[in-house]
């Protein structure tokens, strides 16, 4: 075993679970044992909910422009030890270390938001009547929870941990029990930045944590990353207890190839959406709608996906049973008629014969009601379906119970702005493989991909994570000269 037994983290140390139950944590690059996770107990998130309680009167009551410097400080901190947390990444999660880097990346992207936080949630004031003002405030909501995937053991945690802390808010986090490592790793940077002990909190575990954190009545606010299924599952039970909720699920998104498409850099951005951290991204094109004649595109998009080779510029899949399902989706395509054009199914990645490897396919005439078409695959799969015009393709887009990105590729702004107008989608790319927005702007999807109101970064995420205070005031204009004379 590589690491040592992963701990949970609570009031600013490193403790063990309660439990004797705990997982493998198994690299997904060669099979090896990495380390052991605990399945922790309902007696430990109330351990970790009393630190919280006790940090959340001094962080809360902090300034603003204080608290951010912790934040200050940890970019530092990422920016410092980048190279190795990228391994981390790398290691517990299979993606490459190119796309390890570029994640860490992100965290620091997402740190840089929070510092801006001071200029961002100043109130409003107003005299509404002679010597009365109305006034605004945000303040903290309290004791917020993450619950956290697997397909980015870093940057879905800093979706929230720099914004929800910066902003007075104290946290616990339940990380997704195959990549427990990175996270451990983030505690102890926040620790060396300065965070107080108790204001952010890590407890290991499974479905047994997620559901006692909905039931929890000290923690007012859960945000949740990862498939549909669960996102359903933690938003009802979340807002069954009257806790703010926001749920984030999974994606079907679908690009739409016009023929008059620049065909090399379509080409490109199609396979490196689909391929990209081996097709694990909720923004991963996995259906591509093909409108009129686009074959040399096709053929194109084949020829680029043949130059993506495992375990040298494609990484592994989280383990055997996601290689599994991914080739079943595959197999059940090709049985019901659909043609494989490239394929990489048996994947197989040389010293590393137990690593989970998928290869880059690519999947013509596939038809909408096909389970490949209509299932999120997470893998480096991408399906293509044919339609004889933008409306129909608009219209199989739309057809997905999913919505959380769109792409069109064309030369033409007057197509591109009628996709944009008509897909049902939370974020959508014109010429972009995967269209996430940049700080400051927010991500979130639409339809079954979230649940819950606003989005879970950028501007949009200040609201989730505070309270708007309005006070009424009346002031007695005479009072000052009164005191003078
Ligand atoms: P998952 O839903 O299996 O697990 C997510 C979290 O929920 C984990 O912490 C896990 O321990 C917990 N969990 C799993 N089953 C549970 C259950 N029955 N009850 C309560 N909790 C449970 O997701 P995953 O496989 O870790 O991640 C992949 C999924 O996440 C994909 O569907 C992907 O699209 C989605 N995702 C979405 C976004 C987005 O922004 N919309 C971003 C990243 C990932």
């Amino acid at each position: 075993m590589k690491y040592p037994l992963v701990q949970n983290y609570i009031n600013g140390k490193f403790v063990n679970a309660g439990t004797g139950t705990t997982l493998p944590v198994i690299s997904p690059l060669d099979g090896n044992l990495l380390s052991v996770v605990p399945l922790s107990a309902t007696a430990d998130l109330d351990q970790a909910v009393e630190a919280a309680r006790a940090a959340l009167p001094v962080w809360s009551r902090m300034p603003v422009k204080e608290r951010v410097q912790v934040f200050f400080r940890y970019k530092t901190l990422l920016e410092r030890d980048l190279q190795q947390l990228a391994s981390l990444i790398s290691e517990e999660n299979g993606k490459t270390i190119g796309e390890s880097v570029a994640e860490v990346e992100k965290c620091i992207e997402l740190t840089e938001f929070a510092c801006s936080i001071p200029q961002l949630v100043t109130g409003e004031i107003l005299e509404v009547s002679k010597g009365v003002e109305c006034r605004t405030e945000r303040v903290p909501v309290g004791i917020v929870a993450s619950i956290v995937p697997f397909n980015f053991p870093a940057m879905v945690p800093n979706w929230t941990i720099p914004n929800a802390l910066a902003l007075g808010n104290c946290m616990i986090i339940k990380p997704s029990e195959k990549v427990p490592l990175t996270l451990a790793k983030i505690a102890l940077l926040l620790k060396e930045a300065g965070l107080p002990d108790g204001v952010f909190n890590i407890v290991n575990g499974d479905h047994t944590i997620v559901n006692a954190i909905c039931a929890h009545p000290s923690i007012h606010a859960v945000t949740f990353v990862g498939s549909t299924k669960v996102a359903k599952h933690v938003y009802r039970q979340a807002t069954q207890q009257l806790k703010l909720c926001l749920a984030l699920g999974g994606a079907k998104n679908h690009l739409i190839v016009l023929p008059d498409a620049k065909a090399d850099m379509t080409a490109q951005n199609v396979v490196a959406s689909m391929s990209g951290c081996a097709g694990q991204r909720c923004m991963a094109a996995s259906a591509m709608v093909a409108v009129g004649g686009v074959d040399h595109i096709i053929q194109k998009i084949c020829d680029e996906a043949k130059k993506v080779i495992p375990g040298t510029n494609l990484g592994a899949v989280i383990n055997k049973a996601a290689q599994q399902r991914i080739e079943q989706y595959i197999t059940e395509a090709e049985q019901q008629g659909a043609k494989i054009l490239v394929d990489g199914r048996k994947a197989v990645v040389e010293g590393k014969e137990d690593g989970s490897y998928v290869g880059p396919t690519v999947i013509d005439f596939v038809t909408p009601g096909m389970a490949v078409a209509k299932e999120e695959i997470f893998g480096p799969v991408i399906c293509i379906m044919r339609a004889d015009s933008l409306d129909e393709a608009i219209s199989i887009e739309n057809s997905n119970i999913y919505g959380n990105a769109a792409s069109v590729f064309t030369q033409n702004g007057s197509y591109a702005r009628y996709v944009i107008e008509r897909a049902s989608a939370g974020m959508i790319g014109v010429n972009v493989g995967v269209p996430v927005p940049r700080e400051p702007f927010s991500f979130g999807g639409w339809n079954e991909s979230k649940f819950g109101t606003g989005d879970i970064t950028g501007r949009s995420s200040i609201e989730f994570f505070t309270k708007l205070k309005k006070s009424t005031v009346k002031w007695n204009p005479e009072a000052g000269v009164n005191w003078m004379s």
